[in-house]
């Protein structure tokens, strides 16, 4: 059985993953009224893993005869500029996502909630993957210092994500 305390946490973790999958939605707008098919392709693939992030933790919340309950979603920005600066968005939330996360795990230790403890070490270490996948393709962006060709050839490698 989940403490009151875990189960307010983890859904506010549900609510976070969900409300990662609307911003990233949000950018796959954008991304697409820039005519950056391959980067909102790319979003949308990270819209679906934050959705299966929160279905992950709706489990492990109802599993142990939790309630979950849903919080409200902040309506995300409309503007991303470039491509860059979408990318650094993205780097900047899963880095503040990261820290929710070793939040959580850190009242699942103060609980002693040992079954979320091991069920939160899965998205420690999928923290460590998104970062360094959004590193790795910000440092391709920098690399093409702006030139549109090059841009474009990496839109179109990230329009191949879950291919
Ligand atoms: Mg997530």
């Amino acid at each position: 059985m989940l403490s009151q305390k875990m189960q307010a946490a983890f859904n506010e973790q549900i609510r976070n993953e969900i409300a990662s999958g609307y911003l990233y939605l949000a950018m796959s707008a954008y991304l697409e009224s820039q005519n950056f098919g391959g980067a909102a392709h790319w979003m949308r693939e990270q819209y679906k893993e934050e959705l299966d992030h929160a279905a992950k933790l709706f489990k492990h919340v109802t599993d142990r005869s939790g309630r979950v309950v849903l919080e409200a979603i902040e309506k995300p920005p409309v503007e991303f500029g470039s491509l860059k600066e979408v990318f650094q968005a993205v780097l900047a939330h899963e880095q503040k996502v990261t820290g929710l996360i070793n939040k959580l795990y850190e009242t699942a230790l103060a609980e002693k909630d040992y079954p979320a403890q091991i069920e939160l070490q899965w998205f420690i270490k999928e923290q460590v993957e998104e970062e360094k996948t959004v590193e790795d393709i910000l440092a391709q962006i920098e690399a093409c210092d702006g030139k549109p060709h090059l841009l474009l050839m990496i839109d179109h490698h990230l329009g191949k994500r879950g291919q």
